[in-house]
């Protein structure tokens, strides 16, 4: 058994481990811990690589992607990993399996390999029951019907674990995980999450954290388009666009696209506006977050008005030769902003 670790709750439901428990985690650990990871893509491929960095040295790493360059960069590059031929492999092999996945028919037919047939020991290695961490960006049916599975057969834990941060936060360990798990499970989850990210946000039992990002990112995907489409306003209209975005930062349209991601060229530096809509977070990721939302919130039965509209604007974003696969304040241009 790990030494354990007293977790800090912050009003907000984020929980936090003392810097030095974390140290004695990664280092004082008596038994040696396996790890699985599937899907070194963008966010994968540094989260995988923060982890194995953060865990002792003796504790193993088994790893997956269909696109073998990736693991084979990530074994040359990071070391100390083994290669699953499969992701059934990676399953057998290791107690803590994390997936970071595109879609939602990715993790239905990673699990559907991973929990065919119903073999897996329940008592994984080390006689650690077994906890399958899902940090992909999907449906929070689809989700359940995962874990549902998986806790049906026996052959481990679920929980949802999406995460917000986007590349960069995910190089620098600093990303926020909104996760929906029993309690029984949170704490262990918790420490794996805090090598890869600086915050865990327990929304509620499974499914839960993957609502609060999908209600998050809705909302995102909002202020966004609002925020493209009032600047765009305020510059035809002759006034000064730095002027009406402080303003507008001291007052009630505050948000995030407005003080941190400014749509309008040069009003934040270094923001992607100013680097011609380059890196930040890709249109075709906001109109994924912004369908699943939808879909999830029809099966609730809730039909939002506005986030049918701005999930056409940012298809038609999607189809335009200037704006396809740049950063989401490329709406701004879209519109006809002036740059
Ligand atoms: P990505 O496409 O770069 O990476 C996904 C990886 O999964 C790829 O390497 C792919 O080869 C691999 N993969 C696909 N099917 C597989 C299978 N069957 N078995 C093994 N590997 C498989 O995507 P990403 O940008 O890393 O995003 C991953 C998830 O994180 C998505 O759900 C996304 O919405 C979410 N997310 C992304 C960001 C971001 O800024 N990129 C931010 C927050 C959340």
């Amino acid at each position: 058994m790990r030494a354990a670790v007293v977790f800090r709750r912050h009003a907000s439901g984020a929980l936090a481990a003392p810097a030095a428990c974390r140290r004695g985690f990664a280092t004082g650990s008596k038994l040696q811990a396996s790890y699985g990871f599937i899907g070194l893509g963008r966010m994968g491929y540094p989260m995988a690589k923060n982890l194995r960095t953060k865990i002792p040295e003796s504790d193993t790493m088994i790893i997956h992607d269909v696109n073998e360059a990736s693991t084979a960069k990530f074994a040359k590059e990071v070391g100390n990993v083994t290669i699953a031929k499969n992701v059934r492999e990676v399953a057998e092999k290791s107690t803590t399996i994390i997936t970071v996945l595109p879609e939602p028919s990715h993790v239905q037919s990673v699990f559907g390999q991973v929990l065919q047939p119903p073999t897996l020991l329940t008592e994984a290695p080390n006689h650690h029951k077994r906890l399958f961490i899902d940090c992909s960006t999907i449906d929070p049916k689809t989700s359940s019907e995962v874990a549902e599975a998986a806790h049906a057969s026996g052959q481990g834990r679920f929980i949802d674990a999406p995460m917000s941060g986007g590349v960069v936060g995910a190089a620098a360990g600093k990303l926020t995980f909104m996760i929906g798990a029993s309690d029984s499970v949170l704490e262990r989850a918790t420490e794996v999450l805090m090598m890869m990210g600086k915050r865990v946000i327990h929304l509620g039992p499974q499914g839960s954290g993957l609502k609060g990002k999908l209600a998050n990112n809705y909302l995102l995907a909002l202020n966004n388009v609002a925020t493209c489409e009032a600047m765009n306003m305020g510059v035809k209209w002759g006034l000064d666009p730095h002027k009406l975005a402080d303003m507008i930062n001291t007052a009630t349209g505050k948000c995030w696209p407005s003080e941190v991601n400014n749509p309008v060229p040069g009003v934040v530096e270094g923001s992607p506006a100013s680097k011609g809509y380059e890196g930040g977070f890709g249109t075709a990721l906001m109109l994924k977050d912004l369908k699943l939302a939808l879909k999830a919130g029809q099966e609730a039965g809730i039909e939002p008005q506005l986030g049918s509209y701005a999930k056409d604007i940012y298809a038609a974003v999607e189809k335009d030769e200037s704006c396809k696969g740049k950063d989401f304040s490329v709406v701004y241009r879209f519109i006809g902003g002036k740059e």
